[in-house]
């Protein structure tokens, strides 16, 4: 089997009330896709992270650099491929753009293979470790009002009543504001709730403390990237200080080069690399024995379309129990609640993530169909396509 043609398919919808963090404001929702095709007529297909115009650049990568790399290759020599790949760009970016480019790619191939033996992906990865696992609704984004304590509390309700155990919330607002935020939070999903804060690296050191005491007081699970992810000695300072709270991070960066920091330097209690940016699944694969190898758990961070909820869910099966027992840490999956046509309409077989969660008591389980499972409605493609 030979590789044809690689295809980059950008897809973007405007959104009724643009939702923040503390980065900025999105007004739109973006997918960047990718199929890659082969001379036997199956093809893959991947996701590249990266919202607005940052795909249009990750798209000029796929076509200028990685598709005359990849035309003629055996599409199932996965492991050679990206190293191909990888050695080629290391000396013009080992982080960023180039990575998640090679990391869409990455994934298509995984999906060929799958498909061309007829087996799913968590098939492929060595078996399911869990039929299935929680979810947790992201949600709790910035929004344009000064009342946000008010919308907070009754989305944070809104999503315990579709049947979630555990929600997250952005912030990043200040000390004082973060606080009543998450107690707004707090009061509005009720006890019982697993709760988790997302800060998108807001803060420094001192003021990240701050709030994690803060959080830390109303019984907040995690923390997740309290601080600029380039900070590796900061992130081993603010865990120090935060006993009690788990520190999440890993969605900023990238390779098992990237992960080992993260690791040795003792940065983080839960690592979330993210597959469609971080090297994709060949090397999420090698992030997950290393980081296993330094006792810390894997919790994937997830951003995407469908193609990546179902990939994801796929990975999510695969993870071993660390350290092993009847009562284990349990990876979730991260759903993103927010108005989302990505999530809707996409595919020709809804995921039915919500469905799920409101019949399986806040669990779900992957999709069983060969590859990554996954089917695109073309016409959902022809119609939000802008590049
Ligand atoms: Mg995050």
């Amino acid at each position: 089997m030979r590789i044809t043609d690689v295809e980059s398919i950008i897809l973007q919808h405007d959104m009724d009330e643009p939702l923040g963090y503390s980065q900025g404001y999105y007004h739109q929702r973006t997918a960047h896709l990718v199929r890659v095709h082969t001379d036997e007529g199956l093809f893959g297909v991947g996701e590249i992270f990266g919202a607005g115009n940052v795909a249009f650049a990750n798209q000029a990568i796929v076509h200028h650099v990685l598709t005359p790399l990849l035309i003629g290759r055996n599409p199932l020599d996965t492991n050679a491929i990206w190293h191909d790949l990888y050695n080629h760009l290391r000396d013009h970016g080992q982080k960023g753009m180039p990575i998640a480019s090679i990391s869409g790619i990455d994934i298509a191939l995984w999906d060929i293979l799958g498909k061309a033996t007829g087996l799913p992906l968590y098939q492929l990865l060595g078996g399911k470790c869990r039929e299935d696992y929680p979810a947790y609704g992201y949600g709790m984004m910035f929004q344009q009002r000064d009342d946000l304590e008010v919308a907070y509390s009754a989305e944070a309700q809104r999503i315990v009543e579709l049947g979630f155990t555990a929600l997250k919330m952005k912030i990043g607002m200040g000390i004082a504001r973060d606080t009543s935020l998450a107690t707004a939070v707090k009061q509005g999903a009720g006890e019982g709730i697993k709760l988790m804060a997302d800060a998108n690296h807001a803060y420094a050191p001192g003021e990240a403390i701050c709030i994690g005491k803060a959080l830390r007081d109303l019984g907040f699970y995690w923390f997740e990237e309290p601080i600029m992810p380039e900070d590796y000695q900061g992130y081993a300072m603010v865990r120090q200080a935060l006993a009690g709270l788990q520190i999440a991070g890993g969605e900023a960066e990238w390779t098992r080069f990237g992960h080992r920091e993260l690791l040795t330097r003792q940065c983080v209690d839960i690592l979330q690399p993210e597959v469609s940016a971080t090297g994709g699944i060949s090397e999420f694969m090698k992030i997950l024995a290393m980081a296993h190898a330094f006792g810390t758990p894997v919790l994937p961070h997830v951003w995407g379309s469908d193609v990546l909820i179902a990939l994801d869910m796929h990975l999510l099966a695969v993870i071993p129990d660390l350290p092993g027992g009847l009562h284990q840490f349990e990876p979730m999956l991260e759903y993103d609640t927010t108005p989302n046509l990505f999530h809707s309409q996409l595919l020709r077989e809804p995921l039915d993530i919500l469905e799920q969660v409101k019949t399986q008591q806040g669990r779900v389980r992957p999709p069983a169909g060969p590859g990554i499972g996954i089917d695109l409605d073309p016409d959902f493609i022809d119609r939000y396509r802008v590049a």
